[in-house]
């Protein structure tokens, strides 16, 4: 275990300036706090703290980091609280500390790992700052070097498959590919004991026949680039096991044809003289086709910058060669924690919001010496538009931000969304409108006979739960109607003292071509078929002249009727009851030259012919609807419409143009300045009018006016 004065030390080497009386504070501290606690090695539990902070160290970490990774476990294990860490080390410390907490407290509860990818993002959107996530995977890096120790084969299984899916992933996000490859090892020497023993073997088997080839590759690379007038750091590995593993599976070849187990790294000075020692190796060496990949000029997104290649080594050997500059191997290595450094003289971020930590990431890049270079990184996306939420067991939902329970309920299932009637937020009854946060363990109350509500439809985000209220309603709708058409025909079987039955009802669907009993009676229901004609489709002898007399009358009284409701509708040309809305985009008035565009969900949206709006639809004729204004109908409907106005800027202005606004018989409904100079101001109103003629006389009241300039229509 480091000892105190050894990560003091440490902490020193590469920040002098590091409050060495803070370090050896929460050195004793966590000590202190975790007393006689054991971890199952049968070490003391503070060694893991001390640990973690060690390797943070590797990072050049700052200060408040290193503190934290003491104190990490602290209020999670022992009776420490945030008041007494803030009042020992600071709120800055205590505010990292309970974000680490925070994040260990989210277990993967459950199995799935098709659920990785939403853990990945609620771990990134929980760590609101960087260093939380840093902390958190140094900690998790500790405990998988531990791992043996523990001795549940399920716990055991359970991490290291975590650290799989979710850590390792995370780490190579963040460009830490040492930390990356470590994680992965480890996990993968659990996982798979058997396959990685085997690897091991087959490697240290081929090591021992090729003599100590890659030292002698080292060393023949070197000649061949210091030959050729480069400086360069030249290092030999083996490929690690985990990598060696995914290519046999990934490739589906045995171990015996993977000859290319030896990667070897070119570290020169400068871009140009990466390319250089490209071209030297290629001259020398066959180079391997479709190897070649230049991620100097298209870094990865983490950052990640090198050139790779495979050639026919020295010894006639398939090796894999990486040339990269010293910066890049640094980013390389160490990823977002490279950048650290630069920030060590900034002033912390105050703000609390979330995801300051991408912004500090952003700033940290825009601040470091190769900005240019490094904005790849940012884009490690930012998940502030999602949330997610747990299920009672452990699964993940992800949902859009200002998600509702209800929209929870509809991501499981349409089912539970239909049926919910509320909701427990983490153990807590709450009502369906509270806005879900991450993290948050959501429970739905179901009830068999709870429905939709239509008021759901102002508070759900999801276009699922929206659409399913919707069609709720709709279908409500059509029950109604079928409830009323089917009572329709049954009065008519009365009245003609004929005993119900609907079989004799089917036999006629073709006639009035409806697939189902259920639709013909929606349609009779919604008057679009009459219920005596279906009545005497059936019992033809039944019609009498009478009848027919009526029918007539009733048809007649029907079509009347419709004419009746088109003399009350202000358009002209729609079946009437259907809804209709005036388009916000060109606020169409009475008098101007219009057209209907059915739309989905929403009736008929009513447009001006000459909004641009309409280009949108120029592909879909069938949703074009031909309507006018119904000139016999006198409404004292208003509509909005927006003008901009010039006038000058004198004292009384606005009290001018409200009266003469009020004086056409209009009213401001709303009124803001866009520009304001010495003489003048432009405004924006929205003025109530009746019909193009309306709108003539109040602008051309305000046009009289001498301190108006000019006034528009706004497009
Ligand atoms: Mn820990």
């Amino acid at each position: 275990m480091l000892r105190q004065f050894e990560l003091v030390e440490r902490v020193k080497s590469y920040d002098p300036n590091a409050d060495e009386e803070g370090l050896n504070r929460a050195y004793v501290f966590a000590v202190k706090m975790h007393g006689s606690q054991k971890r199952e090695s049968g070490d003391p539990y503070f060694s893991h703290p001390v640990e973690v902070a060690g390797i943070l160290t590797e990072y050049k970490l700052d200060y408040a980091t290193i503190v934290t990774a003491l104190l990490h476990d602290t209020v999670e294990d022992t009776a420490a609280s945030y008041a007494d860490i803030e009042g020992l080390f600071g709120k800055e410390v205590a505010d990292l500390v309970e974000g680490v907490t925070k994040l260990s407290r989210i277990q993967t509860q459950s199995e799935h790992t098709k659920q990785a990818e939403n853990f990945r993002k609620l771990v990134l959107a929980m760590s609101e700052d960087i260093r939380v996530l840093l902390i958190k995977l140094a900690d998790r890096l500790h405990n998988m070097r531990t791992l043996h120790f523990c001795k549940k084969e399920e716990k055991r299984m359970r991490i290291a498959q975590e650290t799989l899916d979710i850590y390792a992933p995370l780490a190579e996000r963040l460009g830490m590919n040492k930390m990356k490859d470590e994680l992965e090892d480890l996990a993968f020497k659990q996982l798979h004991p058997d396959a990685y023993q085997s690897i091991i073997t087959r490697l240290k088997f081929l090591r021992e026949k090729g003599g100590n080839l890659t030292n002698e590759i080292v060393e023949q690379l070197k000649k061949d680039i210091s030959e050729a007038g480069l400086d360069a750091e030249v290092y030999g590995r083996e490929k690690r096991p985990y990598s060696i593993w995914r290519k046999m599976n990934r490739q589906n070849i045995p171990f015996e044809q993977i000859c290319d187990i030896m990667a070897f790294r070119i570290v020169v000075s400068n871009i140009a003289d990466c390319y250089h020692a490209l071209g030297i190796i290629h001259t020398k060496y066959p180079m391997i086709p479709g190897r070649y990949k230049d991620y100097i000029s298209t870094p990865k997104s983490n950052g990640y910058q090198s050139l790779h290649t495979g050639v026919i080594g020295p010894f006639k050997q398939r090796i894999e060669v990486q040339i990269r500059t010293k910066e890049m191997h640094e980013v390389a290595e160490l990823g977002v924690a490279a950048h650290w450094q630069y920030k060590q003289n900034m002033a912390p971020s105050v703000d609390g919001k979330q995801f300051r930590w991408m912004r500090e990431l952003l700033d940290l890049l825009n601040n470091s010496t190769n900005s240019d270079e490094f904005l790849e990184n940012t884009k490690i996306s930012m998940y502030n538009d999602q949330i997610f939420c747990f299920t009672p067991k452990g699964d993940l939902i992800g949902l859009p931000k200002d998600a509702t329970p209800v929209d929870f309920a509809y991501a499981i299932h349409s089912n539970v969304g239909d049926h919910c009637m509320g909701a427990k937020i983490n153990g807590e009854i709450k009502p369906l409108r509270t806005v879900l946060q991450n993290g948050d363990q959501v429970e739905i109350l179901q009830s068999k006979t709870q429905t939709p509500s239509p008021e759901w439809e102002r508070f759900v985000v999801t276009a699922k739960a929206k659409a399913a209220v919707r069609r709720f309603i709709r279908n409500q709708k059509r029950i109604q109607f079928m409830e009323l058409g089917r009572s329709l025909i049954q009065n008519l079987y009365k009245e003609e003292k004929q005993p119900w039955n609907d079989k004799e009802v089917e036999a006629v669907l073709p006639a009035f071509k409806q697939p189902t009993l259920d639709d013909l009676y929606v349609m009779m229901g919604e008057g679009i078929v009459l219920a005596s004609d279906v009545f005497y489709k059936i019992h033809p002898e039944k019609r009498s002249t009478f009848q027919k007399v009526v029918n007539i009358f009733k048809r007649k009284q029907n079509t009347n009727k419709q004419e009746e409701n088109d003399k009350n509708s202000l358009i002209k040309g729609l079946i009437s009851g259907i809804s209709l809305h005036y388009s916000r985009c060109c606020h169409p008035v009475p008098g101007d030259k219009i057209v209907g565009i059915v739309t989905t969900g929403k009736g008929v949206a009513i447009h001006r012919h000459d909004c641009p709006m309409l280009k949108k639809y120029a592909s879909e004729p069938e949703r074009w609807i031909d309507i006018d204004w119904n000139d016999s109908v006198s409404s004292d409907k208003v509509f909005p419409v927006r003008l901009l106005i010039t006038v000058t800027n004198k004292p009384n202005t606005l009290a001018t143009i409200s009266t003469t606004v009020s004086k056409a018989q209009s009213n401001i409904s709303h009124l803001f300045t866009v520009s304001k100079s010495s003489g003048f101001m432009e405004l924006s109103m929205d003025v109530d009018v009746r019909n193009t003629q309306h709108l003539e006389d109040v602008m051309s009241a305000l046009k009289n006016l001498d301190v108006v300039l000019s006034v528009k229509k706004e497009k």
